[in-house]
């Protein structure tokens, strides 16, 4: 997938606050007490095209601050999430790196649970852009069970937000239907899913294969992530709540299921089967020397390494 001299992007973590995971809810097995505190991670992606304009792309806004802005049943359900951190936010995080709000084209939210969505009333010059099914996920989710699947119907600014077509199909599809893109001038959020390698479903939003969309089925409908090529062959993925522990991605553990009060089995994945297989493709990106990084990837942070890839600090 590596071709030397192509367009690339920045790819910059940021802190955007940390929730506690009790474990028996994501993988298999766990302990009835073992808990996990996770950061929630946001990314900044900077796109400079051909005649030096930037492009700047916040992946995730994390934990809203303060959390009394929630509505109620989030704030009910992030009981069970101590111990739990909203700052530093994401507004701080780009300050660190000298960034506002207004510096922020567009934010792609991976999928909209609570601790993906951060506030998106602070980022009020941004167009917001979101997977296919979205806008319909927010109006009705009767059809999902659990505390976390609560979500505000009015979340997005309508006449600033895009989403993205449907994926029924768009396998069938061999090239782009890009017209306005013009080889990474500006994005595209239009283009038709089309393939890429062995990844079914992808649109190259600059035309460049710089900032790829990835489909990524399983979590929650529209849920997407992000390939970023980050240097001559090197590449970055977003992987968003695709999974939520690295020790799956081992085959150290299965994807965790439970039963509710009512005795019906719940999982954190809204399809579970769908989601194995999103693991299994980015398993392979990562064999094929891909970096993963999971929206809630503790051991990555943790790595003295990574230090200096939160924005601002180096
Ligand atoms: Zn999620």
């Amino acid at each position: 997938m590596s071709v030397d001299n192509e367009p690339y992007v920045q790819v910059h973590a940021l802190h955007a606050g940390r929730l506690t995971l009790p474990e028996r809810f994501f993988v298999h097995p766990a302990s009835e007490s073992a808990r996990r505190t996770v950061p929630s991670l946001s990314f900044l992606i900077q796109h400079v095209n051909s005649v030096n304009k930037t492009t700047r792309i916040v992946f995730d806004l994390g934990l809203r601050h303060p959390s009394t802005n929630y509505p109620i049943p989030i704030q009910r359900h992030l009981e069970t999430r101590h111990p739990m951190a909203t700052e530093p936010n994401v507004v701080q995080s780009l300050a660190v790196g000298e960034l506002s709000t207004d510096d922020i084209d567009y934010v792609v939210y991976s999928h909209v649970h609570w601790d993906h969505i951060g506030e998106p009333k602070a980022f009020d010059k941004s167009t917001f852009v979101v997977g296919p099914g979205t806008s319909a996920l927010l109006k009705d989710s009767s059809s999902l069970r659990g505390g976390h699947s609560f979500f505000e119907p009015d979340l997005l600014p309508v006449s600033r937000t895009i989403e993205l077509p449907p994926t029924t199909g768009a396998t069938e599809q061999e090239s782009s239907t890009g017209k306005s893109a013009q080889n990474g001038v500006t994005p595209d959020f239009s283009q038709s899913w089309v393939p890429h390698g062995f990844l079914p479903r992808t649109i190259d939003i600059f035309q460049d294969g710089s900032v790829l969309i990835v489909d990524a089925p399983g979590h929650l409908p529209g849920h997407i992530n992000i390939l970023a090529r980050t240097g001559p062959g090197k590449y970055t993925y977003l992987a968003g709540d695709a999974c939520h522990d690295r020790r799956i991605m081992r085959w150290e553990r299965e994807i965790g299921e439970w039963h509710d009060e009512s005795g019906h089995i719940c999982c954190i994945h809204a399809d579970k089967k769908q989601a194995e297989k999103t693991i299994a493709l980015i398993s392979r990106l990562e064999s094929e020397g891909v970096e993963v990084i999971l929206a809630h990837d503790v051991e990555w942070e943790e790595k003295s390494e990574n230090q200096a890839r939160f924005f601002g600090t180096s």
